[in-house]
């Protein structure tokens, strides 16, 4: 799984109609698409998903974002995708993120920053496994 990481396009960036210059930013930065679905996280899912910040004060505000519409998740593969990955999307606050990053470009705000990528190869693999059934994998 070294070269491969999960994205999400966040509720935010569906509800403001990103989705295709998201995917198309994706794939001319080098990422191949090896599983694609549009899909929603239950309250129970985006709690698993973002448990690693559940004591923090924005959780309740975080979950109830990532839950209150439809996301786009898949598997990108590339030479050093987590890191490359993280690289496009620029940081999580979308006033610190570089020009011509996905979230300069896409993100409103700290809380509804339009992407998500997998921080470490190990949670690439569990993110995608949590997403994907194997006959969904390409
Ligand atoms: P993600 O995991 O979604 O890719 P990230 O790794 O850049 O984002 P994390 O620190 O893992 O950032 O935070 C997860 C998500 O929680 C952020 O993307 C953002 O939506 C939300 N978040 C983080 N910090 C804050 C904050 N201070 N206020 C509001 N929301 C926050
Ligand atoms: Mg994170």
């Amino acid at each position: 799984m070294a070269n491969t990481t999960l994205m999400m396009i966040k509720p935010d960036g569906i509800e403001n109609g990103h989705i295709g210059n998201i995917l198309e930013k994706v794939t001319s930065s080098g990422f191949k698409i090896k599983a694609l679905k549009l899909t929603q996280l239950t309250l129970a899912d985006a709690e698993h998903f973002y448990a690693v910040h559940n004591e923090r004060p924005f959780f309740g505000e975080l979950v109830a974002f990532m839950t209150r519409g439809p996301i786009v998740a898949a598997i990108l593969e590339k030479d050093n995708a987590v890191s490359d990955f993280r690289a496009l999307i620029g940081a999580t606050n979308p006033a610190e993120a570089a020009e011509g990053t996905i979230r300069k470009l896409y993100a409103t705000s700290m809380g509804e920053n339009a992407v998500h990528g997998s921080d470490s190869d190990e949670n690439a693999a569990i993110e995608a496994a949590f997403h994907f059934a194997t006959r969904e994998r390409f």
